[in-house]
């Protein structure tokens, strides 16, 4: 069996898009205590990108999580790996997604973070599909809605294969 991958964003999509979303939260966050926090590993790339679109200072923090496993079905376990390097209290955290799927991992985290006394906390997600959804989360800044697909590329895996793609593709199988 053979692997090929459909293009769904390009490149230039995506980056005009990052630019968009950078330049959003640049305007809301300006003056103000801003902590972008990675959940890894799938949104290492968009928030690679997604930092260098925002013109307003900022820290960076990163959260190891593991909701799936090799395959493409949530588990709907949610497990902290790496935790945060600092506390949040008092800051205005953006919590960084690459894909909002069924919610139940920014939900877990949105109930984490709140225990820890941000001044707020907010969710920017690259992808969402509101197709999958399992539990109501509310995504603050959203870059691409998009249909019911297992998306991979731009930092997003199958199995961990095809992070590097620099764009986001559906895998087709033949
Ligand atoms: P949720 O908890 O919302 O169901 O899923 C969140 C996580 O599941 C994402 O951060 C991502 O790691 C993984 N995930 C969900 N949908 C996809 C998909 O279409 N492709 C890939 N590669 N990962 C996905």
């Amino acid at each position: 069996m053979t692997e090929r991958i459909v293009t769904m964003l390009s490149a230039e999509q995506i980056k005009c898009r990052v630019n968009e979303l950078g330049a959003q939260i640049a305007a809301e966050y300006k003056d103000r205590n801003l902590v972008l926090v990675v959940v890894l590993k799938g949104s290492f790339v968009f928030a690679a990108d997604l930092c260098r679109a925002i013109d307003s200072h900022l820290r960076i923090d990163f959260l190891g999580v593991r909701s799936y496993g090799e395959g493409t079905e949530s588990s709907g376990v949610v497990q902290i790996i790496q935790d945060l390097s600092r506390p949040i209290a008092g800051e205005d955290v953006i919590i960084v997604e690459d894909i909002v799927d069924t919610g139940l991992t920014i939900a877990h985290l949105m109930d984490l973070f709140r225990t820890r006394n941000p001044k707020s906390v907010k969710v920017c997600s690259l992808l969402y599909k509101p197709a999958r959804a399992r539990v109501a989360v509310n995504v603050d800044f959203v870059g691409f809605t998009i249909e019911d697909k297992f998306v991979v590329g731009y930092g997003l895996d199958f199995a961990e294969k095809y992070r590097n793609l620099p764009y986001i593709g559906v895998v087709e199988r033949t």
